[in-house]
């Protein structure tokens, strides 16, 4: 068999634009009509490069990872260290430097008491872990609870488990049923970051933990930020409530802070704006830097001894890439370099410039809301975007901003410059004035 086009990597031929379009899959795309897709060829810091020359601003940071830009010298040399050393082994039996140098941080660095940590893949599989540790700390102690309550507007990722808890609607749980554990849904959190506190938000999740407490094994949620489920930002008053209903109740709290990790929302972890601590912690994607896939789930020495001590006498996971050494290595960087710079500071600055660029939107015509937290900025619209058409015109204003359903948002690196977010906030402006 042979094979045309090239494979260097920074060429893109007419060709391989074409075998893309009939053979591979991009996420949540048709096979029979894709959207429109960009050769990337190269990225450096805040600029992603097209094959065809034309550089672009990145505003998603591929999708919250890329916190420190691309091709930063300190991540690469980690790579390059540790490739001398060893790319992978597996995780059964054998144990190495990075994965224990990158579990001390993340120990360190995280709310206490969390301090056993499961590091795998994805962050669906960090989510599949924290459900699968949540049922199996129940089973050790002879309780049958199999439920999980959520609330609505959620996303934890697209494997099965992951997508029972995300937003029944959104995820489209109606194809799968059947086929999706039967959870419990709370009305999303309605009072915003910064508006006053209503106690009444707290009501429907009360509701199904009084109701339904004796079988339910966990609550999950995302602290402050719903994410891909709307780009919502909710009251830290609701995490605290929540964490106190949890203990009343006596119901294991997951916090997925898969995308809010790392100093997104202002803070370390978005469970610091309410001061409480999950009994479960997912993280992800920037815990690389971006570089590559690593995800950890973290949990307290008491849920993990009950579970050790239950009919299994383990934890009933490992996958064949747990704690990669080549992502582990790039994730002690990645932390490294964040916590020894000011990237409280950093985001701070960027959030500022972001409110006063973004804020003065809400009130045009087509706009339904503008809000900023930590540096991520949102236009939510009042019609859904034509994504095809509206990425082609942020192409064409040398941006990198990929719309989806009534969001127009965007959550640069940090090392982005200001010049450089201006010009993306320019280009928002520009298509949302019409
Ligand atoms: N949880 C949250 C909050 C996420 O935003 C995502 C990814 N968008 C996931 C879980 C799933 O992570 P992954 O795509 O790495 O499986």
């Amino acid at each position: 068999m042979t094979f045309s086009g090239n494979i260097s990597g920074h060429a893109f031929s007419a060709d391989d634009a074409d075998f893309d379009r009939r053979h591979i899959w991009h996420p949540y795309t048709s096979m029979t009509q894709p959207l429109p897709v960009y050769p990337v060829v190269s990225a450096h810091g805040a600029v992603l490069t097209l094959a065809d020359g034309r550089e672009l601003v990145d505003g998603m940071s591929s999708w919250w990872a890329a916190i420190h830009g691309y091709n930063h010298p300190v991540l690469n040399a980690a790579v390059t260290e540790q490739l001398s050393q060893m790319s992978h082994v597996m995780f059964g039996g054998i144990t190495h430097p990075s994965a224990v140098a990158l579990c001390r941080r993340l120990v360190a660095i995280t709310p206490e008491p969390l301090e056993c940590v499961f590091p795998a893949d994805s962050g669906s599989v960090a989510v599949e872990v924290a459900l699968k540790m949540a049922l199996q700390y129940w089973q050790a102690r002879g309780e049958k609870r199999h439920r999980i309550i959520t609330p609505r507007h959620g996303y934890h990722g697209d494997t099965f488990g992951a997508m029972s808890v995300c937003d029944p609607q959104n995820s489209m749980h109606s194809l799968w049923q059947g086929y999706l554990p039967d959870h419990l849904f709370a009305d999303a959190p309605r009072c915003g970051f910064d508006e006053e506190w209503k106690p009444e938000d707290l009501r429907s999740v009360e509701t199904l933990l009084a109701q339904h407490h004796h079988e339910v094994a966990a609550v999950i949620l995302e602290p402050v930020v719903q994410g891909a489920g709307g780009m919502r930002f909710y009251h830290p008053e609701y995490l605290k409530g929540v964490r106190s209903l949890c203990d009343h109740y006596n119901v294991l709290l997951i916090c997925d802070e898969i995308a809010t990790g790392f100093g997104r929302t202002g803070k370390l972890f978005a469970c610091e704006h309410a001061g409480i601590s999950p009994d479960i912690m997912c993280l992800g994607k920037a815990i690389t830097g971006g570089y590559m896939t690593l995800s950890a789930t973290l949990t307290t020495r008491h849920i993990a001894d009950t579970i050790s001590q239950g009919d299994a006498g383990c934890f009933m996971h490992g996958p064949t890439f747990m704690g990669n050494p080549l992502a582990c290595a790039t994730a002690v960087a990645s932390i490294d370099l964040l916590l020894s710079g000011d990237w409280a500071a950093r985001v701070k600055d960027i959030e500022t410039q972001l409110k006063s660029a973004l804020l003065p939107l809400k009130s045009r015509s087509g706009v339904r809301d503008a809000r900023v937290l930590g540096t991520i900025g949102v236009i939510e619209t009042e019609e859904p975007v034509n994504m095809a058409e509206l990425q082609r015109r942020f192409v064409d204003a040398g941006v990198w901003i990929r719309p989806f359903g009534r969001l127009i948002y965007i959550m640069p690196p940090y090392i982005i410059t200001a010049t450089q977010l201006e010009k993306l906030t320019q280009a928002i402006d520009k298509v949302t004035a019409g």
